[in-house]
């Protein structure tokens, strides 16, 4: 939301998505209608955000740049920023290798067979 009690010329006045505060900014393009007065603020609010929301508030356009896969190393584009596998498949397979990895720190004797 903007204020037009008092604007500097160049600047707009912006309340933050995150926090409500008040801050200035040079006016730019905000196709979701949310402004942030600092990363942190924009990390917060897209913690909140359940998947469905992050897919509106990024819309179908963002692009991100390529990057390996953490399970199988395959260059891929994230959809998201925040993607960290090339496919659901690997996204499952590192979690089911991370819950193993934990089960066997915690109980050596119980490690199921492999
Ligand atoms: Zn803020
Ligand atoms: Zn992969």
């Amino acid at each position: 939301m903007i204020e037009p009690d008092f604007v500097e010329p160049g600047f707009e006045r912006l309340h933050c998505s995150g926090c409500g505060m008040t801050f200035w900014r040079k006016p730019r393009p905000r196709a979701s209608g949310h402004a942030f007065c600092s990363r942190q603020c924009f990390a917060a609010f897209h913690r909140r955000l359940t998947p469905k929301a992050r897919r509106w508030f990024y819309g179908v356009k963002e692009q991100f740049p390529a990057k390996a896969c953490e399970h199988c190393g395959e260059q891929f584009e994230p959809k998201y920023y925040h993607v960290r596998f090339c496919s659901t498949r690997c996204r499952v397979a590192a979690h089911r290798k991370k819950a193993v990895t934990q089960h066997d720190k915690t109980c050596p004797f119980d490690a199921p067979d492999r």
